[in-house]
């Protein structure tokens, strides 16, 4: 059986295999790829291109229901949330067809000698993007907007769960217009990917995914001088400090934790909460977890290893607040993890799922520190009265991204990306179209 399978996680029932690439598909992917650079990447308008991206744009909307409808059996993602995510890609597309001329702007330089220069933003080839199963259109459309907006051609290794959501990506591009090559889905194993990373003509690596899987396409990419953006995992803290309406601040931490049914890279993960707050809290937010309705993760094997990192948790000291900690099939309870030892392996892992870890902390001191205890440093949040207070804590701490009263603002301009073990480079926003590009300084004389 090829490892590209449906397998719907609510039913357990195969849907569909897709067979694996041959190495024939994989050198004739680059060959297109490094000819639809050359010919279409190198000489094509900005406008042009922006028109294609607007064009992607129209046709995810137009489709949202179908494309949801794929999600929804491959990874389990509700129908509704489905739907927004169909939208959010749009928008994603959408943005960088309006702004993409402008960010793609030459930048004149004011030169001491005579004459004049300006850095002209290029296109620098192919790329390779590796994608992950939890958001399979929006992480795409990350990784693919701005870089078509470039000029830059894309070969897509998505996840093993996900090849007929990648498949119906590959037809909205070519339906839009976009040449033979400059958006080629491959159902590739480990070994064409580190192929692909090798060959010359590719000049770049994107990779959303966990850190196991950064650690090999960063050393392989680096072998091969070829840049990477790396997008990993997280365990973000969710600080509250202080707040004047603690029915709104649970709703917001229940609606940010469940997201996606926990599997959400920047996704609150460990609450912590200040004494004079803690107990309300924990006390609102599991009587709130208790009433919400879960679909499942994205398959058995996710639900078995997040149910094995709760036993260790629990064998290492953690009390559970909140469920009993096993899966029942592809399907997990909100589950709360409290009194977590110092020193613990939880402290320091990722639970991808709807598990939240609790620390009562005594001030703001020690809240940064413990936020800061850990691997990782994509988001962060914080909840807090006084404003002052909340931008001293986002200076504080050590991630790519810190939301102040808010949780779920991602948004097409904002950009995004981490900082230690949760990778390197960033993507959306202006930044995201200044990760593979050739920086060209054009001199005058
Ligand atoms: P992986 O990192 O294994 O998968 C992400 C993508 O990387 C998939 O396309 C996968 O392919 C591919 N991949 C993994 N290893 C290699 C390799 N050596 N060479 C080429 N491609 C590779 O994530 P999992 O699906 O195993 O999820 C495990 C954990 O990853 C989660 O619990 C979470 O911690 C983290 N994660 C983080 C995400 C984020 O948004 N930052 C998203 C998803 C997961 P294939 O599917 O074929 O294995």
């Amino acid at each position: 059986m090829s490892a590209y399978t449906v397998t719907n996680p609510a039913t357990g029932t195969v849907e569909a295999t897709y067979p694996n690439a041959t190495d024939e598909q994989v050198a004739a992917a680059i060959d297109a790829a490094d000819e639809a650079y050359r010919t279409w990447g190198r000489t094509s308008t900005k406008a042009s291109r922006a028109a294609l991206l607007a064009r992607v744009a129209d046709l995810y909307d137009e489709r949202k229901d179908e494309l949801a409808t794929i999600i929804n059996h491959e990874m389990g993602k509700k129908l509704d949330e489905a739907v927004g995510e169909v939208e959010f890609s749009a928008s994603i597309y959408r943005y960088y067809a309006e702004h993409g001329e402008e960010f793609l702007a030459d930048q004149p330089i004011d030169r001491d000698a005579a004459g004049s220069a300006v850095v002209r933003k290029m296109p620098i080839g192919a790329l390779v993007g590796v994608m992950p199963w939890n958001y399979p259109y929006y992480q795409v459309a990350r990784f693919a907007a701005p870089n078509l907006m470039l000029g830059n051609t894309i070969v897509l290794k998505h996840a093993a769960l996900c090849p007929k959501s990648s498949a119906a990506m590959e037809a909205i591009f070519s339906e839009a217009g976009f040449p033979k090559g400059s958006f080629t889905n491959l159902y590739a194993d480990f070994d064409q990917v580190h192929s692909l990373i090798s060959d010359p003509r590719v000049r770049g690596v994107s990779l959303t995914g966990s850190e196991r899987a950064g650690v090999t396409i960063a050393q392989e990419a680096g072998a091969a001088l070829k840049k990477v953006v790396c997008e990993l995992g997280g365990s973000d803290p969710f600080i509250v400090l202080g707040t004047s309406d603690m029915d709104a601040l649970v709703q917001t931490a229940v609606a940010g934790k469940y997201e996606n049914c926990g599997q959400v890279c920047n996704g609150p993960k460990r609450f912590i909460i200040v004494d004079s707050l803690y107990d309300e809290f924990l006390k609102r937010f599991a009587e709130a977890s208790s009433a919400v309705e879960l679909g499942p993760l994205c398959s058995l094997k996710a639900a078995e290893r997040l149910s094995a990192q709760v036993a260790d948790a629990v064998a290492d000291g953690a009390t559970l607040a909140l469920g009993d900690g096993k899966n029942d099939g592809a399907f997990f309870a909100p589950t709360i993890l409290t009194d977590i030892p110092a020193g613990s392996k939880a402290r320091y892992q990722e639970f991808f799922g709807p598990v939240s870890q609790f620390y009562r902390v005594k001030d703001e001191a020690e809240a940064i520190a413990l936020a800061n205890d850990t691997p990782y440093g994509l988001g962060s949040y914080v909840f807090t009265t006084d404003p002052a207070q909340g931008e001293r804590v986002a200076d504080a701490l050590e991630t790519g991204m810190t939301y102040v009263n808010e949780v779920g603002a991602d948004s097409a301009e904002l950009p995004f990306g981490g900082v230690k073990n949760s990778g390197f480079g960033r993507e959306l926003g202006s930044l995201g179209i200044n990760e593979f590009v050739n920086l060209k300084l054009i001199s005058l004389d």
